[in-house]
């Protein structure tokens, strides 16, 4: 058999509330032992070792954590003895963990997130399943090289098209445009496509060493909205900035100028969208060239940070920027 390393992150999947029915619960109450012994058929997959990395709801996730992932399936993958590796993981910032491991895995074995919607404690809890599931696509070989993914309700989604859609469906991902990498049912998978972007094996970005990531900020654009918080970001020190645009990664023109002045300043302004979904194309309704702006692409705003905050590890000119939005 397979051996698959389930990480523990905490999330919905390890939540507990006191009935079966209520809304209110708490993320990360469920060790990682608790949650494989209560899948039935689970050890029949795969060898099936578990390690706590954190037990928090995904709220609280952070680059730290992060980085801590990134160094363990490194290790994990340097060691060629193990097949694949599952993330449990709250569901609100799953996009971000995976995305970012897909920046910075140097690895072809399949890395799987999974989380649940519904707390280990509900009626029709959504987790034994789900990570039923993930450790099958982790331990098939046919999940190889197409790197990190999510498995949830069925489907597998690729890092770099997955989004959150609903704060409490058991559907709540979509991997809109793109598509899904493939489907899975009650452990059979099926596999559709690989991933067209630049990831894993041929991302250049490297988490080794890192133990701090850049500040980079997310600043919402609506009608008539505060240009000055683009100032104040620049003031607080941000190395970069996200614009949750409008449309087509449109904002007000005095927001436009707010953000000329911090590209002026040196700090990197990367032009997203609110939308969910379409991509933010370059000097569509704004002079990117003129102006010093990024254009996101494919990239939603909280993924645009994390690429912006790995790619500004190291100097980078506007134009390898620009690329860098373009290929991942
Ligand atoms: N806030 C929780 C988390 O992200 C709930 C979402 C979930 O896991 O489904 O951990």
């Amino acid at each position: 058999m397979p051996d698959v390393v389930i990480l523990a992150t905490g999330g919905t999947i390890a939540g507990a509330a006191a009935t079966g029915t209520q809304s209110g619960y708490t993320s990360g109450q469920v060790t990682i032992d608790a949650m494989v012994n209560s899948v039935p058929g689970l050890t029949k997959l795969a060898n099936i070792k578990g390690e706590q990395i954190s037990n928090v709801g995904s709220q609280d996730m952070s680059f730290e954590i992060m980085l801590l992932l990134a160094k363990r399936i490194n290790e994990l993958a340097a060691g060629k003895t193990v097949s694949g590796v599952v993330i449990t993981h709250g569901t609100d910032t799953m996009e971000e963990t995976a995305y970012f491991l897909n920046l910075v895995s140097k690895t072809d074995m399949p890395v799987v997130l999974v989380g649940s919607m519904r707390p280990s404690t509900a009626v029709s809890a959504d987790g034994p399943l789900n990570l039923y599931n993930a450790v099958a696509v982790a331990a098939d070989p046919n999940a190889k090289g197409r790197g990190v993914v999510l498995v949830m309700n069925d489907w597998i989604h690729s890092a770099q098209t997955l989004t959150k859609v609903s704060t409490t469906a058991v559907q709540t991902f979509m991997s809109p445009i793109r598509g899904l990498i493939g489907t899975t049912s009650y452990g059979i998978n099926d596999f559709y496509r690989y991933p067209d972007q630049k990831f894993c094996l041929t991302s250049e970005f490297s988490a080794e060493g890192v133990t701090k990531l850049p500040r980079v900020d997310i600043i919402y654009a609506d009608v008539d909205m505060p240009a000055d918080l683009i100032d104040a970001s620049v003031e607080r020190g941000a190395k970069g900035i996200v614009i949750a645009g409008v449309g087509n990664g449109n904002m007000p023109k005095a927001a436009l100028e707010a953000c000329a002045r911090a590209s002026k300043k040196g700090v990197i302004v990367v032009r997203s969208t609110r939308v969910a979904t379409g991509t933010v194309g370059r000097n569509v309704e704004c002079n990117d060239d003129e102006l010093g702006l990024i254009a996101s692409y494919n990239l939603n705003p909280q993924k645009s940070r994390v690429l912006l905050s790995v790619a500004l590890l190291k100097p980078r000119t506007l134009e390898e920027l620009q690329k860098i939005f373009i290929e991942y």
